[in-house]
């Protein structure tokens, strides 16, 4: 729970303890701090990305939750990166697919660790918009899930249907 509070010497200025930062914090400086990280990606705001309690400050009540938003986490083997191949893979999922695409390995043997990579396609909504994303290369169906979850700026909802009927999940 987030308590709010003023000082006697900065009148009409809100302030609030925020966890995260383990700060006292004007709620206005929150909220820019929030739009820093999210909209300008300065990288010391880091921890102010994907923070509820900075998304309601800066007014974006539909922004994405999710902890993987924005994080440098390859969508194929879900562990943080230093850095990303074409913002998706890791350098080591990247150089698996060139070897399954050129057919074999460095040693001339075909790749086996891979898998297959397939073309998939799933739909959910980033906030109140539809997206259709489809991926040419993926291994499976939680590589598109990780993708959305990590590159929506905001809310994502996943739909599943079942026959008639069409139920909604939300995952974060
Ligand atoms: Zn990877």
């Amino acid at each position: 729970m987030v308590q709010y509070s003023e000082m006697p010497e900065l009148p009409g200025v809100v302030m609030f303890k925020c966890e995260r930062l383990r700060a006292t914090l004007a709620v206005s400086s929150c909220a820019n701090m929030w739009r820093g990280g999210n909209r300008d990606g300065i990288e010391r705001l880091e921890r102010c990305k994907a923070c509820p309690v900075g998304a309601v400050h800066a007014g974006e009540t539909a922004a994405s939750m999710s902890p993987m938003m924005g994080q440098c986490i390859c969508a194929r083997c879900h562990r943080g990166a230093t850095r990303l191949v074409g913002k998706h893979l890791c350098v080591s999922c990247y150089n698996r697919q060139r070897e399954f695409l050129v057919g074999a390995n460095s040693k001339g043997t075909a790749p086996t660790k891979v898998g297959q990579l397939t073309r998939r396609r799933i739909r959910y909504l980033s906030g109140p918009d539809p997206i259709s994303l489809t991926l040419d290369h993926s291994r499976d169906t939680m590589e598109l899930v990780v993708t959305a979850l990590r590159d929506s700026k905001k809310r994502v909802t996943f739909a599943f249907h079942s026959q008639a009927q069409l139920t909604q999940q939300r995952l974060f």
